[in-house]
């Protein structure tokens, strides 16, 4: 049922979740007997970007899979004899797919493809070194500018193994831009790429097509702002992880992204999930910042706890390291701060100086008030834990899991319950963080530090995930959450107050004091060189085009983030 009663619903009467009824008919490929099943393929137009947006496990990759020709669909039919390429362009007589297969099976398109980085990539490419593999690629004699463009250039004498995640995603969309294809795909092109870097890839993919109409663009986008920049349309996939998937109708990208939030496919009369995701601006946001100092002493609630840190500085390395200079600031109780900066500004860092991990710890630290840290990364140490998520979760935090309100605010909404049964070293990328952001919630402490909760995860499960974690610690708890995010839409979702990041990465940064999210944003948004407006529906924010009528007026009124 409708609980929201959403404005895209059809009259004003609470629909009912409509299961699709072409589950048995309009097969594009099943795995085998009781396996994954997809419905519908994305339909991609040359001179256009098309994104994909849905849910982990809902067939994405396997879309591309079948498009880039690497997967025959078997259109259902799982028994002795599946369809050859013939049949199949038959199936798809009449339609766009049908000139599209002629030209992959005749071989006259030719594909390249940027794969998700959990698929071996490095194994594959094991023992080479990146200016070779690079080099072999520039078929368009572009790399040099692809190389600047995405700051390959000190990592050209590197093995592909000792690159770092964002490192290995920047060479491997280099890998695939540098091609002369017909057809280029990119699987979750972002993850581990700050917002600079994402905007980076997004012009450099959209170039693609504007330089030359006739190339087919198709990408898998969870960071809803770059999606959003990069895509001329937007197909959705909806169904059950794992089980289904049901691939929509193309949409504008405004409106496809807007119905994928919404739960609801007015085209297909489809609800498909029971409520709105929605990114409301809290008043407070509202409200310019109090002057620094009186806020120290606001008089807004005598129970308001709040923690001064003074200006500190520290230097990571031997001569030549890392400097981060920390702003003298202060952190509310019941608030969430976001740490917003490029990579290698220092946000880690920043954190484990509050945390008290650093060696030789010269600084102040929250520690003596009680910290639970969730670090950014693979988790090789949880990996390593032998035994079932239920054990490892009764091993550190056995208190949370007997509190009614911990199951049901934290464990049920990240879905602990599902995987509770699996061994821990056995889990997705996304499960692993999921699980991650359980264990740091579970521990009691005044001060939650949370490093990149987002990494792994799909949209949905970032909006599930934000929630989940502000009503825990700042509603519930009334404690204070600090937070290092990249993805935009989910930092304003979430921040009270923002740290901004400054300098020159890698050498020397500040980290700004937290200061009101308008402010924060402008700042930041500014120093990236690009304005957000939001979208009227749900509030969304939406990169502005740069040089459009909105995006001149925002820059000439210093509005580079427009609440409303
Ligand atoms: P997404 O990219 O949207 O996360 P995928 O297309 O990778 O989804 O996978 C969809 C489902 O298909 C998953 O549940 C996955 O387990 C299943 N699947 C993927 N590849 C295979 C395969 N080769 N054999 C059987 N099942 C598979
Ligand atoms: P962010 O989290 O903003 O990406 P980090 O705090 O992780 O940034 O790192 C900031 C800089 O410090 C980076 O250039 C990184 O290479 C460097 N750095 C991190 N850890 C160490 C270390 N142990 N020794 C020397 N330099 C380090
Ligand atoms: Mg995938
Ligand atoms: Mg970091």
């Amino acid at each position: 049922v409708c609980v929201n009663r959403c404005k895209q619903c059809p009259g004003d009467a609470v629909s009912v979740v409509k299961l699709p009824t072409n589950l048995t008919t309009n097969t594009t490929h099943r795995y085998g007997p009781n396996s994954f099943k997809l419905h519908g393929l994305p339909v991609p137009r040359p001179g256009h970007v098309l994104g994909l947006l849905g849910s982990n496990g809902t067939g994405k990759s396997t879309c591309l899979d079948i498009l880039s020709g690497k997967l025959k669909p078997n259109l259902g039919n799982i028994d002795d004899n599946p369809p050859d390429w013939a049949s199949i362009i038959t199936h798809y007589r009449g339609s766009d797919l049908q000139k599209y297969f002629q030209g992959i099976v005749q071989d006259n398109l030719t594909v390249a493809v940027k794969p998700q980085l959990e698929t071996g990539l490095v194994k594959r490419l094991q023992g080479k070194q990146v200016r070779a593999l690079l080099e072999a690629r520039d078929e368009r004699g572009r790399m040099d500018e692809y190389v600047k463009e995405l700051e390959l250039e000190h990592l050209m004498d590197r093995q592909v193994e000792e690159l770092s995640g964002g490192e290995l995603q920047r060479f491997a969309t280099a890998c695939v831009l540098g091609r002369d294809a017909s057809v280029y795909m990119f699987d979750e092109v972002t993850s581990f790429l700050d917002i600079k870097q994402r905007l980076k890839v997004s012009k450099l993919i959209r170039a693609l097509v504007h330089e030359s109409p006739e190339k087919y663009v198709i990408v898998v986008e969870h960071d809803l702002a770059i999606l959003d920049a990069m895509s001329d349309y937007v197909q959705c996939l909806y169904g059950s992880p794992g089980a289904y998937g049901v691939v929509t109708g193309r949409s504008r990208v405004r409106n496809g992204i807007n119905q994928f939030l919404a739960g609801y496919i007015p085209a297909d009369n489809m609800r498909f999930r029971d409520h709105e995701l929605t990114f409301k601006v809290a008043s407070s946001d509202l409200l310019p910042e109090r002057e620094e100092g009186v806020a120290l002493e606001a008089a807004d609630s005598p129970k308001t706890g709040i923690f001064e840190y003074p200006a500190m500085s520290y230097t990571r390395g031997e001569e030549a390291g890392f400097t981060l200079h920390v702003e003298a600031g202060a952190l509310r109780e019941g608030e969430c701060v976001v740490l917003m900066g490029e990579n290698g500004t220092g946000k880690t860092t920043f954190m484990e100086m509050l945390a008290g991990n650093l060696q030789d710890q010269s600084t102040d630290s929250l520690a003596s008030f009680g910290v639970s840290y969730k670090r950014q990364g693979l988790y090789p140490k949880l990996r390593r834990f032998q035994g079932n998520v239920r054990a490892l979760l009764e091993t550190k935090i056995n208190a949370a899991l007997s509190d009614r309100l911990f199951r049901l605010l934290v464990l049920k909404p990240l879905s602990m319950d599902r995987i509770q049964d699996l061994p821990v070293a056995s889990l997705s990328g996304g499960e692993m963080q999921r699980l991650a952001i359980t264990l740091c919630l579970g521990q009691p402490a005044q001060f939650y530090l949370i490093d990149e909760p987002s990494a792994g995860l799909d949209c949905e499960q970032r909006v599930n995930a934000a929630k989940v974690m502000k009503r825990w610690v700042v509603n519930h708890l009334g404690k204070t959450l600090l937070l290092v995010e990249h993805d935009f839409v989910m930092a304003s979702a979430m921040a009270d107050r923002v740290v901004v990041y400054e300098g020159n990465p890698g050498v020397e940064c500040t980290a700004r004091a937290p200061t009101g999210v308008a402010e924060s944003f402008n700042r930041f948004l500014k120093i990236l060189d690009v304005t957000f407006r939001r979208d009227p529906t749900n509030f969304r924010p939406r990169v502005n085009k740069k040089g459009s009528r909105i995006d001149k007026e925002q820059r000439a009124n210093g509005d580079y983030y427009k609440l409303v």
